[in-house]
């Protein structure tokens, strides 16, 4: 079998011909190459991560998302810090070992208030890795958050042409403090998680050739890959969707790229098609992120519109996710944290691509 850029790095042409791709063969060939460098890193296991969507406030304005601050249409909610250790204890009992604490932008959780929530949970849970994703924060916050005890920090760049950033964000937000704010968090010790979305209007196939560009100097643990899916009552909720296939190439693309990096199959992905987070562990996907949040609040987070899973319980979110991905031929490794197994240093070996 033909295997892409076998033993080479890859040019900016040949990515960018996988990026466009529509050859059947060519995609099949590209999704095993991804599927067998995976396996080699991280065998059949798919890990699990418990995601507690803690506050639907933001003060920015991101023209895609539906709980950006200009949408009056929202009901907004925000858990307690007793309710967020709550829902942290429900996923220990489901044998959740990472926590990850996702929200808008919300001043009411200042630094302070956001140490005193990790250093709690830490506290109760010495062993389990915590995963914030709350913005972009000043670096001395992210230090403290740190110390607190959390580990992982996910921040999507969201994409990496810088045109293309100010086309889906207000003039305020600059892709520059974005990405300073990654090479912060990587500097300081966390495991970091970058990603983008596919399909935004206005993305070009040289915007996501950015994105592979941007990875590949980053080399962050963890690559979040999902559609662009419109938001009711946001300016972009007249756009189509992005597409499934190419979101899958792009995740095997970054697999192959930056093989030891944690790839999730990720909701939205599901949310666009029925069976698009198994597709996705077939394009070299290695981690899924059930809902812990409570039943009651998770409509409510309502990122883009018919948001899959809003409905059902944690245990049943996590009974559905084993089922997928056994269905799929995978191992579904709750037991394990999953810590990323990409190297501190920029490994020759890993710049190169093994499949
Ligand atoms: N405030 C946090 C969390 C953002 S929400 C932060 O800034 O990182 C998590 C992710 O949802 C975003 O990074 C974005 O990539 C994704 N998202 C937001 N709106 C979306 C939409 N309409 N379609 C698909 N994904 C969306």
């Amino acid at each position: 079998m033909k295997r892409p850029f076998a033993g080479e790095t890859p040019g900016d042409d040949e990515l960018l011909h996988y990026i466009t791709t529509e050859d059947p063969a060519e995609t099949e060939e590209l999704f095993a190459a991804a599927r067998l460098v995976r396996e080699e890193h991280y065998g059949r296991d798919v890990y699990f991560r418990g995601l507690i969507e803690f506050t639907s406030h933001c003060k920015n304005d991101c023209l895609y998302c539906g709980i950006r601050r200009s949408n009056s249409r929202t009901e907004r909610y925000r858990l307690s810090p007793e309710q967020i250790l709550d829902c942290c204890r429900a996923g220990d009992g489901l044998g959740f070992r990472t926590f990850v604490l996702q929200g808008g932008e919300d001043p009411w959780f200042t630094g302070d208030r956001l140490c005193a929530i990790v250093r709690d949970i830490r506290a109760e849970f010495p062993d389990h890795a915590i995963t914030l994703s709350v913005g972009e924060r000043s670096r001395e916050s992210y230090e403290a958050l740190f110390r607190a005890g959390a580990n992982r920090y996910l921040l999507r760049h969201e994409t990496a042409d810088s045109a293309h950033y100010a086309a889906m964000h207000p003039a305020a937000m600059k892709l520059s403090a974005r990405k300073e704010c990654l090479y912060a968090l990587r500097d300081i010790g966390y495991q970091v998680g970058a990603g983008f979305m596919v399909g935004t209007p206005f993305q070009t196939p040289q915007c996501l050739l950015e994105d592979l560009r941007f990875l590949r100097d980053l080399r962050p643990h963890m690559v979040g890959i999902g559609p662009f899916i419109p938001a009711a009552a946001t300016p972009f909720a007249d756009y189509p969707p992005g597409g499934v296939d190419l979101t899958l190439r792009m995740v095997a693309l970054v697999r192959l790229l930056l093989p030891r990096t944690l790839l999730p199959a990720t909701t939205a992905l599901g949310t666009l098609s029925p069976d698009g987070r198994e597709q996705a562990l077939t394009a070299g996907a290695n981690v899924v992120m059930p809902n812990l949040s409570p039943q009651n609040v998770r409509p409510l987070y309502s990122l883009y519109d018919n948001k899959i899973c809003t409905g059902d319980e944690a245990a049943e979110c996590v009974r559905c996710m084993s089922l997928r991905v056994r269905a799929s031929g995978f191992v579904p490794a709750m037991a394990s944290r999953g810590d990323s197994r990409m190297p501190l240093e920029a490994a020759a070996e890993d710049r190169k691509i093994s499949a």
